[in-house]
C-alpha cells in the first residue's frame, strides 16, 4: 500500500493559503441547527425508516392539540371545576380504594387527555402551568422551557414542521388566569410514575393537604 499524498487544506485565487484559518462550511453557520448537522454526519445506510417522528404519527390529532392551547382559559376553568368534583368524591375513592379505581380512571384519563392534549401519561400533569401544551410532546421532553434550538419561525429544532411545544405553551399561558405558573420551576419527571393517573394523584394530595390544614387549625375554628 502506498502513502496517501498530503493535500493542502485550501486554496485561494492567488494560490495556496498556507496560513489561512480552517474554512467553515456554509452549512455550519446561519440557520443550520445542531440536529441538521448531526443528521448529515450520521453514517449512511440503505435503511430509511418510514416514519420515526412521534409528532408526524399523531399529526391528525395535532389540530385538536392546538385548539386546546387556543382555548386554554376555558379549559383552565373546566379543569378547576373537574378537580373540585374529584376532590368532593375523595371519600368515595377512599372507600372503594384508590388502587381499585385507578384502572377505570386511568382508562378514561388516557383517552380524554390523549385526544385533547396528546397526553403521554407521565403521571405528573403540569398542563395548568404550561398553557395546556403538554411538555411531554417536546421531542426532548423538556419541562422547564425550550431548548436553544427553536427556529426563527418558532418551530422545533428536531421537528421542523411543528411549532415548538414551549412557544405554544407561552401563548396558551397568556390566556390563562393563572398563566404565570409557567414561570415555576418544575421538578424532573419521575419516570416511575408513568402510566399512572395524575387525576387521582392530585386528588389524593389535595385531600391530604386539606386534612392536614384542618387538623392544624385551632379547636372551634371553622373553615
Ligand atoms: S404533562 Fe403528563 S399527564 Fe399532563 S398531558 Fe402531558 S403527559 Fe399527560
Amino acid at each position: 500500500m502506498s502513502d496517501t499524498p498530503i493535500q493542502p487544506a485550501s486554496t485561494t485565487a492567488t494560490g495556496p493559503a498556507t496560513d489561512a484559518p480552517p474554512v467553515i462550511p456554509p452549512t455550519a453557520t446561519g440557520t443550520t441547527t445542531q440536529a441538521t448537522m448531526v443528521k448529515k454526519t450520521a453514517p449512511k445506510s440503505d435503511y430509511k425508516p418510514a416514519d420515526v417522528s412521534p409528532q408526524r404519527r399523531v399529526q391528525r390529532s395535532y389540530s385538536v392539540r392546538l385548539w386546546s392551547i387556543r382555548h386554554s382559559r376555558l379549559l383552565e376553568w373546566v379543569y378547576a371545576r373537574f378537580a373540585d368534583t374529584f376532590l368532593t368524591l375523595h371519600p368515595l375513592w377512599k372507600a372503594i380504594g384508590y388502587g381499585r379505581v385507578e384502572a377505570p380512571v386511568k382508562f378514561v384519563e388516557k383517552r380524554v387527555k390523549g385526544f385533547m392534549f396528546d397526553c403521554r401519561m407521565c403521571g405528573q400533569c403540569i398542563l395548568s402551568s404550561t398553557g395546556m401544551s403538554c411538555p411531554m410532546n417536546c421531542p426532548k421532553q423538556l419541562r422547564n422551557g425550550p431548548c436553544g434550538g427553536v427556529r426563527a419561525n418558532g418551530n422545533c429544532e428536531v421537528e421542523p414542521d411543528i411549532p415548538c411545544v414551549w412557544v405554544k405553551a407561552w401563548e396558551g399561558s397568556r390566556n390563562m388566569v393563572k398563566g404565570d405558573a409557567i414561570l415555576n420551576v418544575q421538578n424532573p419527571v419521575d419516570q416511575s410514575l408513568r402510566e399512572t393517573s395524575a387525576w387521582l394523584r392530585v386528588t389524593a394530595q389535595a385531600a391530604a393537604a386539606r386534612e392536614q390544614a384542618r387538623s392544624a387549625s385551632p379547636p372551634g375554628a371553622t373553615a
